[in-house]
């Protein structure tokens, strides 16, 4: 009989790993997805997809679509001060724009709308349940099938995939430890359309094809990146307390920019300018981590791959490309291993510990570095 696994969750993690299964294997596959449709809320910005992440894409049989959508030119990085001054201007080099060139600098920019939408579109119609949030999952013994609970109804599969982010419904029946909050929120606008010209032809020095990071120290980072469409996206990230981000009184786009000013009141007047120059779409956000290190022993029917196994912030810019790769090697793990699935997860999950535990540790040094005196010495050390 066809195995039956169900994957919760349609963001990156979760449609890679249904792409490269029906590509590799005869498994019966089905993407549950909370979300009405595949446009119901914004998917976020622009992200680099690392060497290993398009090998993923490649197995998940997308990698054409990935070629077209990938922003090969848009690899700049700048590195500026509070008070708008330059300290280092890393410019494409011509192997960036080589899509075969197999290095770590081969890492093209792609905007997570057309990434979700083209892994969506190579999947057959009816593999993602639309509309359909997954409220609780159990397994009744530990070999046993795992059952999921969603609109009143349960079903139960050979394996289920927790693809389901920050606050997994699946993770819970691996381990107890939830996620905490890391000391750092952000304010998230966008410059789209004439703001846009509007704000290149005033404050020229600050834009540039790729990303730009305002490195205030201990006052705080923003971040303006190019995205599709000549659009660029602007974070400004400073440590508050949790609750900050839930606090009544400043949702308003009027209130969120006057709060947006306020805190960064003593940076160059250019970067005020980016910021008034915003669309009215501006809104906050905590940031949740898991604690890197964490250990649990393998299910022959669950287990997670994406932010639900490895929530961190995105201060290493690892995410999404670690939930590409965690997809990539879970189904190379079942195709492995098709005749002992609690090898498959085991093994597959025995990677997986080690590869995000270096990843998280990475992006909570990344973290204390960019929020602390030093960073841009440190950053400049580092291009050196
Ligand atoms: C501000 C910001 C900037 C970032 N920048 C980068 C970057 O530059 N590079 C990078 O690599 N990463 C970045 N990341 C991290 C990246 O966004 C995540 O790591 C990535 O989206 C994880 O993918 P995922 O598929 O595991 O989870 P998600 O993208 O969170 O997808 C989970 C899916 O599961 C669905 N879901 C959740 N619960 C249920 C349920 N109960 N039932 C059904 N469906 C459910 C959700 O609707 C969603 O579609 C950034 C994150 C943030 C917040």
């Amino acid at each position: 009989m066809t195995k039956k696994l169900a994957i919760i969750g349609a963001g990156p993690a979760g449609l890679c790993l249904a792409n490269t299964l029906i590509q590799h294997t005869d498994l019966d596959v089905q993407v549950f997805e909370r979300d009405a449709h595949i446009n119901a809320k914004p998917q976020g910005g622009s992200l680099d997809v690392h060497v290993e992440a398009q090998e993923a894409l490649r197995a998940a049989g997308v990698y054409e679509q990935f070629a077209l959508h990938a922003r090969c030119g848009d690899q700049e990085d700048v590195i500026l001060d509070k008070h708008a001054s330059k300290h280092v201007h890393m410019r494409a080099e011509s192997g960036y724009k080589n899509e075969n060139e197999n290095n770590n600098k081969n890492k093209p920019e792609i905007d997570r709308t057309a990434l979700r939408h083209f892994l969506c579109d190579a999947l057959p119609e009816g593999v993602i349940r639309w509309d359909t949030k997954v409220d609780k999952v159990e397994q009744a013994t530990q070999g046993s099938p795992a059952t999921i609970h969603f609109d009143g109804n349960k079903h139960s599969f050979d394996l289920v995939v927790g693809a389901d982010g920050a606050w997994s419904k699946v993770r819970p029946l691996l381990h107890t430890i939830p996620p905490f909050y890391s000391g750092v929120s952000c304010y998230e606008g966008n410059l789209r359309d004439a703001s846009v010209k509007q704000a290149q032809e005033d404050f020229s020095d600050v834009f540039c094809n790729g990303t730009t990071f305002i490195l205030a120290e201990t006052d705080g980072l923003m971040v303006i990146q190019k995205n599709s469409g000549d659009c660029y996206k602007v974070y400004v990230y400073k440590s508050k307390p949790e609750a900050w981000a839930r606090e009544a009184g400043i949702e308003e786009p009027s209130a969120l920019r006057a709060a947006m000013l306020d805190d960064i009141k003593d940076w160059s007047p250019k970067l005020h300018g980016v910021v008034r120059a915003l669309n009215i779409d501006i809104f906050k956000r905590a940031m949740y981590m898991l604690p890197s290190g964490i250990m649990w022993e393998s299910k022959p029917s669950i287990t997670v791959v994406g932010d639900a196994a490895s929530l961190q912030t995105p201060f290493a810019g690892q995410g999404v490309n670690l939930a590409l790769i965690q997809a990539h090697k879970l189904a190379q793990s079942l195709v492995s291993h098709k005749e002992n699935q609690l090898l498959a997860v085991q093994d597959y999950e025995k990677w997986m510990h080690d590869e995000a535990n270096s990843k998280m540790t990475l992006t909570w040094t990344n973290l204390q570095m960019f929020m602390n005196k030093g960073a841009i010495a440190k950053l400049k050390q580092f291009v050196a």
